[in-house]
């Protein structure tokens, strides 16, 4: 019998064989797995045709296969970034609000750098 990881590889890729975009074929090496908790499993594909990406949530369970795919930008190393940083905060918006009130974030950067 399968494990659960050569499940995940055999079905829950099968499902996001296909670019959504330009509807050309992934190759199974395009895609690479971002993390996995029990039976869901975060997978970042990039289409080497269109370079565009998706990020998919793929889910094996003993009764079936899923996932939910959504068109990003960010690269694979773009999403373990994102995915260790703090989560921003109402105070974090307040903030950035109050700084375009007053213009400072506007000048801190156009002139930075
Ligand atoms: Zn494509």
């Amino acid at each position: 019998m399968a494990t659960s990881k050569n499940n995940f590889w055999d079905d829950g890729m099968r499902l996001i064989s296909y670019c959504p975009l330009c509807q050309s074929e992934f190759h199974p090496m395009e895609a690479q797995l971002l993390g996995e908790r029990g039976e869901r499993h975060l997978v970042h594909v990039r289409c080497v045709h269109c370079h565009n990406a998706i990020l998919a949530l793929v889910l094996v369970t003993k009764v079936g296969v899923s996932s939910v795919g959504l068109v990003t930008d960010l690269t694979y190393d773009d999403v373990l970034k994102f995915r260790a940083s703090r989560r921003i905060s109402v105070d974090d918006v307040l903030s950035v609000h109050e700084e375009l009130e007053i213009g400072s974030l506007l000048t801190l950067l156009t002139h930075s750098g």
